[in-house]
């Protein structure tokens, strides 16, 4: 390992080549044909560990390298893996909740009982989530770990909670979870352990009687399961039946909080050397008012993700998801007026749909002015096996679409995108074996994408266009703003485009129809990963956009005739709009426009 790390050193001093994944990876070759292996020992994945465990442990040996300052942000630059996760310039990390009834009981949604309802044991984020009892601060902190070792920044970090239906927890569980997700944050950044460690958890979980053993899990629950699966039992049935046991019950006396203690990390968080730049959850439009919203908000929320799956009546009926169109609409109004980006599911192939009804109910989706989402979650629909499903594949009234049916449709959501609204996802992380029928090609994305560019399409969504990890020249970008309206305001998207078109930066404005505060929803700057306040070095970040963005959307606010305009800042980015003039309102931030 030394060996690869010192060649990769000398040739970072030598600085004759340029150095990138392809030169890092032919290095990697030579070393093992030297050895004669027929498996690398000395990966990429293995490098960046050892180089930070011989800075940290063997000071003598680190030294003797002869690293500055330069060179070593060269060196991580290089050793760093899939640069694509904090290319955006924040941390990502999903926590999932713990197993719990969901008001629902949609056709297609898989019944796994030992997860939260729709998510299965295999998927990556429940794996660790159920390796860490479900518990969010030892959620968070195993994954904080694992992204510092794998070379990424995590002093800004973005926490999205996924599992069910938020709304359908107790508000005491809810202020508890988003508390220890703040605890962990803060504990990380060196603050030592606010509450219990992480040993001490553990051994609180065991005393009660949990495991995170898989394979004893998996037997614990088995003959539950196997009822589900059979249709004996209902998803919720079940999870009553299993929280009831002692260990759930125990731990549930526990996994309790007040608002004030959350607000304690709350304000923690603000000045602590790992910030929270962004919290999302989950829920359903049903449950979605003006009330829940602000309660969301109180919880330091900035996203929500919201199930919609489709806009057609008699589908969303005969797949049981019990929400009408009237209550997306008034879901849509309610987070759109609170200040909150809004990320739906939507689903292709649900039971009694075509790929023509498909393709209308999406340009519904981000052209009707009821709904238009920021974010979409393009997922097909597939079978797995406990999903009540499995009834209409056998009787031949639910197919999967052909691939290349598949792929045309989302080809043509894609270009239906408007230049405001992100895909962020076009599969669900569904491990194949899982899959009974249905897309199992996990690079369904990369197909749509390739089609789209070899027709040499015109693609305004925002994902395709993003700069990710390339570098931008500020003074080559230009400032653009696309003007839509929806049924409760004007919305302004303002952009930083390239020349190309590639997006570096945007700000999403909302000037209300009634009110004199105008909102500010989002402001995200793409670019390499940078520590707060560190110098750059070519990305987009910290070099005046994101502030430009908002003195613009300051002027549209004030010639629209707003007296004040409103931001839904994350609690890790109070202090940068404090900056900017911004002074703390309640649930917002405000900055008089007088
Ligand atoms: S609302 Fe969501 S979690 Fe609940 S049953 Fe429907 S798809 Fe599953």
């Amino acid at each position: 390992m030394e060996e690869a790390l010192l060649e990769i050193i000398g040739a970072l001093k030598a600085g004759d080549e340029p150095l990138d994944a392809a030169w890092l990876d032919r290095l990697l070759r030579k070393i093992s044909r030297a050895k004669h292996e027929s498996t690398r020992s000395v990966t990429k994945r293995k490098l960046l560990p050892y180089y930070l465990a011989i800075k940290a442990h063997d000071e003598e040996r680190w030294r003797s390298w002869g690293i500055d300052e330069a060179i070593e942000h060269e060196l991580l630059r290089l050793l760093k893996v899939k640069p694509r996760r904090t290319a955006s310039g924040v941390a990502t990390i999903t926590v999932i909740t713990k197993p719990w009834p969901c008001s629902s009981d949609c056709l297609y949604c898989p019944n796994d009982v030992r997860m939260p309802k729709s998510y299965l044991a295999d998927e990556p984020a429940c794996q660790r989530a159920e390796r860490n009892y479900f518990d969010p601060y030892l959620q968070v902190r195993s994954r904080l770990v694992a992204l510092r070792e794998m070379g990424h920044v995590t002093d800004k970090v973005e926490l999205i909670i996924l599992g069910g239906t938020w709304s359908d927890y107790p508000r005491s569980y809810q202020l508890w979870f988003v508390r220890e997700l703040f605890r962990a944050v803060n504990d990380f950044g060196g603050r030592g352990y606010a509450g219990d460690s992480p040993e001490e958890r553990d051994r609180r979980y065991r005393v009660c009687g949990f495991t995170h053993d898989a394979t004893e899990l998996e037997r614990r629950t088995a003959d539950v399961q196997q009822a589900v699966n059979a249709g004996e039992l209902s998803y919720n049935e079940a999870i009553t039946r299993l929280g009831r046991r002692e260990e759930w019950a125990l731990a549930a006396s526990w996994q309790t909080a007040t608002i004030q203690e959350l607000e304690r990390e709350h304000l923690y968080n603000e000045d602590a050397a790992h910030r929270v730049v962004g919290l999302t959850i989950e829920t359903r439009p049903d449950l979605i008012t003006r009330d829940s919203a602000r309660e969301m908000r109180e919880l330091g929320c900035t996203k929500i993700q919201m199930g919609i799956q489709s806009l057609d009546r008699h589908i969303l009926e005969i797949n049981h998801r019990h929400v009408s169109i009237e209550q997306i609409e008034e879901a849509f109004s309610a987070l759109r007026l609170a200040g909150f980006k809004i990320q739906v599911h939507f689903m292709a192939n649900l039971l009694g749909s075509t790929p023509e009804a498909d393709a209308a109910d999406y340009l519904r989706l981000v052209s009707d002015e009821r709904f238009l989402p920021d974010e979409v979650k393009l997922y097909p629909c597939c079978l797995v096996e406990s999903s009540r499903l499995g009834a209409c594949y056998e009787s031949g009234a639910w197919q999967p679409y052909g691939e290349d049916e598949l792929v045309d449709l989302l080809v043509a959501d894609t270009l239906a995108t408007p230049a405001y609204t992100r895909i962020s996802r076009m599969i669900r992380d569904i491990s194949s074996t899982d899959i009974v029928a249905g897309n199992k090609k996990t690079n369904l994305r990369q197909m749509v994408e390739a089609r789209i560019t070899s027709a040499g399409a015109d693609v305004r969504e925002i994902r395709m266009r993003e700069v990710a990890t390339s570098d931008v020249a500020p003074s080559d970008l230009r400032l653009d703003c696309v003007s839509y309206h929806t049924t409760v305001s004007d919305e302004r998207f303002l952009q930083w485009v390239t020349p190309e078109g590639r997006i570096a930066g945007f700000l999403r404005l909302s000037l209300p129809l009634t009110g004199t505060e105008a909102m500010i929803r989002e402001v995200h700057v793409y670019g390499r990963v940078a520590g707060l306040g560190a110098s750059e070095r070519g990305g987009a970040q910290h070099v005046g956009l994101g502030r430009a963005l908002v003195e613009d959307a300051c002027c549209r606010a004030r010639e629209a005739g707003f007296a004040a305009i409103n931001v839904i800042s994350a609690i890790g980015t109070r202090n940068y709009y404090r900056g900017l003039g911004f002074d703390d309102a309640g649930l917002y931030q405000r900055r008089s426009l007088a």
